[in-house]
């Protein structure tokens, strides 16, 4: 998890992401120690994950669930959902920390709220502690499908990131198909792997990898892909890399070694630096498929939920992610700035519009 700047504090972090409101959840007898951010509600509830981690100090905990917050506020507004963004986290080890208590004592907090705040899984959360948050309150998704949720949004996710695949290669081949291009997904965990079926049903060539080698072999063998070493990754001469393991894989050091023609994965924030990396890959001729505008199926499956329910309207939304990257494509060539500003641009505007709807009769 990224580390804080200790120097500032904490009302300067809030003016310079623009957040709307931040709740210090605490509960000694649970031993509760969460924030919940709310980074802006224009365009509706704002809606995030709550994540449980163990972070070194609080004020790491406070930098990531702003950020964090902020990035669901744009991937919302892109992905045309009428929600806005907010995240919250839980400090502790999902390991050792979690019990019904502390959950149930956030989800009161949540409760609280009165749906101004709607969460869901995130890392070191699961199905099962969301139904424990929905004992206290409604305002959670990605509760297991027996209960009437959604379910694992994972394949949809990796559905949404091919979509972008798709888009970036329409953009540099003309074609929509991945047959006979090669590409190497990095993390083949839950969105890793279907990702990897979706590829070899279109007959692209994968090379895969991941630090947990037992699993490596497995979906090596499951979809005849082939397992290279993490750290040879940024050696192979492929047409795309799909980061799906961790953030800020792309950095100086990385994009002077990349040899892809496009950058296209699901792991949140895969730019170090937006401002920096983003222009480097405009500048090396590197197509980048912002993350959070391909990687928005697990979003728009809690949408889903929150408005009932139905897979074939989740997989249509879902589907637009491809519509929404080549939106994202044509602003960043027609005006020279990198795909992340370029997305940035669609998502603020999007927000502002509304705005605008929102405060004239
Ligand atoms: P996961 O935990 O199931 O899988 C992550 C995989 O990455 C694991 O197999 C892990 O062993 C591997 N990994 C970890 N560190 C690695 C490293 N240094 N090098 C190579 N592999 C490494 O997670 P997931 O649900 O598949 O999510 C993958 C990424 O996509 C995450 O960044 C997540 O935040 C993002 N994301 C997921 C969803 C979703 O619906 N699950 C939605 C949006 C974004």
């Amino acid at each position: 998890m990224p580390n804080s700047n200790p120097s500032e504090s904490i009302f300067s972090q809030l003016e310079a992401y623009g957040h709307k409101k931040v709740v210090f959840c605490s509960d000694p007898d649970t031993g509760l120690k969460a924030i919940i951010a709310i980074h802006d509600t224009t365009l509706g509830p704002a809606l995030g994950g709550t994540r449980m981690w163990a972070y070194k100090t609080e004020a790491d905990a406070l930098y990531d669930v702003l950020r964090l917050s902020k990035s669901m506020t744009y991937k919302s507004a892109i992905a045309g959902l009428n929600l806005g963004g907010g995240k919250a986290v839980i400090i502790g080890d999902s390991r050792k920390d979690k019990s019904e208590a502390l959950l149930r004592k956030f989800g009161r907090f949540i409760k609280n709220l009165n749906g101004e705040f709607i969460t869901a899984e995130d890392v070191g959360t699961n199905p099962r502690d969301m139904e424990y948050i929905r004992m206290e309150t409604q305002h959670v998704m990605g509760v297991p499908e027996t209960i009437g949720g959604s379910g694992d949004p994972s394949p949809i996710t990796a559905l949404g990131v091919f979509m972008g695949i798709k888009a970036c290669v329409k953009e540099l081949y003309g074609v929509d198909t991945l047959t006979g291009k090669s590409v190497i997904v990095q993390g083949i965990g839950q969105v890793g792997e279907n990702l990897v079926k979706l590829l070899r049903d279109e007959n692209a060539k994968v090379f895969i990898s991941d630090i947990n080698e037992e699993r490596l072999g497995q979906v090596s063998k499951k979809y005849n892909a082939e397992a290279v070493s993490n750290h040879k990754i940024f050696d192979i001469d492929a047409d795309i890399y799909a980061p799906c393991a961790l953030g800020a894989t792309i950095n100086t050091e990385t994009i002077e070694k990349l040899k892809c023609a496009i950058v296209a994965g699901s792991a949140n924030n895969q730019l170090q630096d937006e401002s920096i990396h983003g222009q480097m890959l405009l500048d090396k001729g590197i197509l980048f498929a912002p993350d959070y505008v391909i990687n928005a199926g697990g979003i728009i499956n809690c949408y889903s939920e929150l408005m009932g329910f139905s897979k074939k309207r989740t997989m249509q939304l879902t589907e637009n992610i491809y519509e929404a990257t080549r939106n994202v494509l044509k602003l960043s060539k027609a005006e020279s700035i990198s795909t992340i500003e370029a997305a940035n641009k669609i998502a603020e505007k999007r927000i502002a519009d509304i705005k605008k709807v929102k405060s004239t009769y």
